[in-house]
């Protein structure tokens, strides 16, 4: 299965994206079922989407190519087993969504504190970097709760706090 999708068609990845959005994702999809009841999933989104640094809120464009594998079952409870090296999702719902897939996935891959990667681009560090951007960033990610339950909400906020806040 293949196709494009647009981050206005996945509603909670649109609220974590700036206002204008735009940009599209192209996913590839490829469903087999290794046994009764265990669907697996191997998938890769490539594309790119708007976020907006909060280093300097300004727009920029982050790249997305993540390539991933899911073990997909319609219920945990009967001690179905992922095949090795598989997290055994359970799937909610009638039928599986392949765009509700593909949003859960950028989810979790999104960047919890989006900044420019390329430190040139950024206009905070063109001039002095100002420490008042912390209490920004816990704001942000706050408001981020959904997609941080299982994106480790603060291993990608290590390399930011100050030395004598990871005490611990
Ligand atoms: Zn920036």
């Amino acid at each position: 299965m293949e196709g494009t999708l647009s981050a206005a068609a996945m509603p909670r990845v649109a609220e974590l994206l700036s206002d204008s959005v735009t940009g599209e994702v192209r996913v590839s999809l490829t469903f087999s079922r290794n046994r009764k009841s265990v669907i697996l999933v191997e998938g890769l989104i490539d594309g790119t989407l708007p976020v907006i640094c909060q280093r300097c809120l300004e727009e920029y464009d982050w790249h997305l190519n993540h390539r991933f594998r899911l073990a997909i079952s319609d219920s945990l409870a009967s001690g179905r087993q992922a095949p090795p090296g598989l997290e055994l999702i359970e799937w909610v719902g009638d039928s599986i969504v392949p765009a509700q897939l593909v949003e859960e996935e950028i989810l979790l891959t999104m960047p919890l504190v989006p900044v420019h990667s390329d430190e040139s681009g950024c206009n905070a560090l063109s001039g002095s970097v100002s420490d008042g951007g912390h209490e920004l960033r816990v704001d942000k990610q706050a408001d981020s709760d959904a997609a941080g339950e299982k994106a480790r909400p603060f291993a990608g906020l290590a390399d930011w706090l100050p030395a004598q806040d990871k005490s611990d």
